[in-house]
């Protein structure tokens, strides 16, 4: 029986950068993945095939709506090939998933492709998907399982005609009318991808607004545009019942004033969370139990009560989000290598990829007020942009929220084109302690979407911005 210093079950974000890190700093490291590509979620079925089509269907958008006043004429109509930009997506996920094997072997990773489960708390059983099942002996185990999309009690997911993220992502034709089920970042990214592709789309939202843990202006602001796109967003409609009839789908809600309402569409996507993942595991063989949200349980140090076990990613508390999960895999890789990690997850970023893009970090405007905190706000628009009248990307702000009396930044939040890129600056300022004037007083190149974030941080920190 091969003994490793580290075990990693599962080959997601979260896993493979354990695994990376934990044979960079000298341990003896295998990774187990039940599927037969490497990547989890985010790889195959989340992050990188939502933004493939959310790149190939702004090409699209881009092409029918906006090539006309750039002064570029395409005789003859413009059409989709949802079989090609599907292949094309496919495409990007295999050379992806392809990238992980390599890392895996560059650096002497023993990988198994098969379901991992505790046979006690240091051997795993593997049941490979062809061959003899193995066993494996290992002093350290990461849980790095992810998660899989949840959906109501009353939902029967018939991956048809209603269904999750992962069908949405491989559909064969374009839905005449989407259902959204859900107005979050997986739910307004895939209804976007299909409003543009021609689709008729209604978002269905429980809460009163959309995105509703990013800062309330970005919701406001996400809303105007999806709407004057002519995205119908339902807020404060709570969903009922979702019916099949024939290649029909009707979904019955009650709205605030309790009347009942019914959308019916051809096809609904239900996005409505993420649900951790530890089916198969055995977990109790290695003596764990999970939380009433069937998370795997640690402390501070992603360490569960078994000790040489910890759990990282979307299998446990936090934000569903690949980058946490992959500092998340470094932080636990340190901590068994003898180093004293950290992660300050208030610096965790959140991206939603809509054009225009949203981002966040740090507390929300709401989160402040909440909190009693005296804070000042400085808000830049991006139409004020020279770099954005060029481009013609003139929605969205940047919105900086700096602490009254010492002005260190507190929050940073924006809409507009490439934010998903630019809050790394919002993120490096709060991570070095920054005052919005620190910020004010850098120089941004012009002409930039990142001048908002200067012009956002001067009118926080005076109410000076030069540009407005
Ligand atoms: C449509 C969509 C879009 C998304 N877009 C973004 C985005 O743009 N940015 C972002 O940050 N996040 C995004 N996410 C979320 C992101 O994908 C997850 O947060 C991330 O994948 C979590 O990583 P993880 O390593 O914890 O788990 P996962 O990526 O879920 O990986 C877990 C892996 O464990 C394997 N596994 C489970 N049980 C076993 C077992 N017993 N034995 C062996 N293997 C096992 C699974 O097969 C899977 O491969 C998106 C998600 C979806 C669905």
């Amino acid at each position: 029986m091969s003994t490793y210093d580290v075990a990693v079950i599962g080959s997601g974000p979260g896993g493979y950068v354990a695994a990376i890190r934990c044979a960079q700093l000298g341990l003896k490291t295998a990774i187990i993945e039940k599927y037969a590509t490497m990547g989890g979620t985010c790889l195959n079925v989340g992050c990188i095939p939502s933004k493939a089509l959310l790149d190939s269907s702004h090409h699209y958008d881009d092409a029918i709506k906006h090539f006309e006043e750039h002064g570029i004429e395409i005789p003859g109509e413009i059409k989709i090939n949802l079989e090609k930009m599907m292949a094309r997506k496919a495409s990007v996920v295999e050379q992806t998933t392809k990238g992980i094997e390599f890392l895996m072997s560059k650096n002497k990773i023993d990988t198994f492709q098969g379901v991992g489960s505790f046979k006690d708390k240091t051997h795993i059983h593997i049941a490979v998907a062809e061959g003899d099942d193995v066993e494996i002996e290992a002093k350290n185990t990461i849980i790095a399982t992810g998660s899989k999309p949840a959906s109501l009690p009353f939902i029967n997911i018939d991956k048809e005609r209603i269904i999750t993220s992962t069908e949405a992502l491989k559909l064969k034709e374009i839905p005449k009318h989407l259902i959204v089920i859900g107005g979050g970042v997986i739910g307004l990214e895939l209804g976007q991808v299909y409003k543009r592709l021609g689709s008729e789309v209604t978002v269905v939202e429980y809460l009163d607004r959309i995105i509703p843990t990013m800062d309330g202006a970005q919701s406001k602001e996400l809303t105007k545009v999806l709407k004057k796109a002519k995205v119908s967003i339902n807020t404060s409609h709570k969903v009922s019942a979702v019916e099949r009839k024939g290649d029909e789908v009707v979904v019955t809600a009650t709205d605030k004033k309790d009347n009942e309402v019914e959308f019916t569409g051809d096809y609904v996507l239900v996005s409505v969370g993420r649900k951790a993942y530890t089916d198969g595991l055995n977990l109790e063989a290695a003596g764990l139990k999970t939380d009433d949200r069937g998370r795997v349980e640690v402390n501070e140090h992603l360490q569960t009560s078994v000790s040489n076990i910890y759990a990282i990613g979307d299998v446990v508390r936090g934000a569903m989000l690949a980058h946490k999960a992959e500092e998340e895999g470094v932080f636990v890789a340190e901590t068994l290598a003898g180093q004293k990690p950290h992660i300050d997850y208030n610096l965790i970023p959140g991206v939603v990829y809509t054009w225009p893009e949203v981002a966040s970090v740090g507390k929300t405007e709401e989160q402040l007020k909440e909190a009693g905190v005296a804070y000042k706000t400085g808000q830049f628009p991006m139409r004020a942009l020279g770099r954005s009248r060029a481009s013609g990307d003139i929605d969205g702000f940047v919105k900086i929220l700096a602490d009254k009396e010492t002005d260190e930044v507190l929050g940073v939040h924006m809409v507009g084109a490439r934010v998903a890129d630019l809050i790394a600056e919002g993120v490096t300022a709060m991570e070095f302690r920054a005052s919005a004037e620190d910020i004010a007083i850098m120089s941004h190149a012009h002409p930039t979407y990142a001048e908002a974030v200067k012009e956002a941080a001067l009118a926080a920190t005076e109410d000076r911005a030069l540009h407005i």
